[in-house]
């Protein structure tokens, strides 16, 4: 009730986001049928780490996963268009098929930043699994690399979404729908 009361609407509920994830996990499955060695899921932490939890639990294929971080918005709710990103992957990915997983895609500075590093460290094809997309705020295109695909869970209206990974200020990541927060909680 705490937390719960600080949101104002939902957009999608604990259901929906498990259904969608179900059908994610089951376009991956599909895609990577024969991949050997085995596709590296790698999360963007800290924002995807629960889609990630339970988008890997549904794949029905060997993996390997791994997480990265990145950070661009600090405590605020605007990128600052220029995400930190530390590599800091464990798996050695040079040759494998890379499905990155991201929490949601907004300016593309991200996954942009992101994507150029991997494909530096010699990823024969890079995917994009983002829960959510925002494509109203997009400033820089990003793409697959080599025979990589787009996967996207829900396209996001422009609001500062929270909840399911997604944070504001660091808070509200384990709400387990994606929701709006009421405006009094905005510091
Ligand atoms: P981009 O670099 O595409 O502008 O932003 C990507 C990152 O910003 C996301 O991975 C996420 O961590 C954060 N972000 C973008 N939009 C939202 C939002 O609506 N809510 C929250 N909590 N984070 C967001
Ligand atoms: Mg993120
Ligand atoms: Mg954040």
């Amino acid at each position: 009730m705490i937390m719960h009361s600080h949101i104002e609407r939902i957009l999608w509920n604990e259901d929906e986001i498990s259904n969608r994830v179900s059908e994610l996990a089951a376009l991956i499955t599909a895609d990577f049928p024969t991949s050997s060695p085995p596709p590296v899921l790698v999360g963007v932490a800290t924002g995807a780490l629960i889609f990630l939890a339970d988008l890997v639990r549904k794949i029905n294929l060997p993996i390997a996963v791994d997480v990265i971080r990145a950070e661009s918005y600090g405590s605020g709710t605007v990128s600052n268009g220029a995400p930190s990103v530390s590599v800091g992957l464990k798996v050695d990915i040079k040759g494998r098929h890379v499905i990155l997983v991201e929490d949601i895609v907004d300016t593309g500075h991200t996954m942009s930043r992101v994507i150029a590093d991997l494909e530096s460290k010699g990823a024969s094809s890079i995917s994009v699994c983002t829960f959510l997309d925002k494509p109203a705020r997009r400033k820089v295109n990003f793409k697959p690399v080599g025979e990589g695909k787009i996967y996207r869970g829900f396209e996001s209206p422009d609001y500062f979404v929270v909840g399911y990974g997604l944070d504001y200020a660091e808070i509200y990541r384990n709400l387990p729908y994606i929701g709006v927060l009421k405006p009094e909680h905005y510091m």
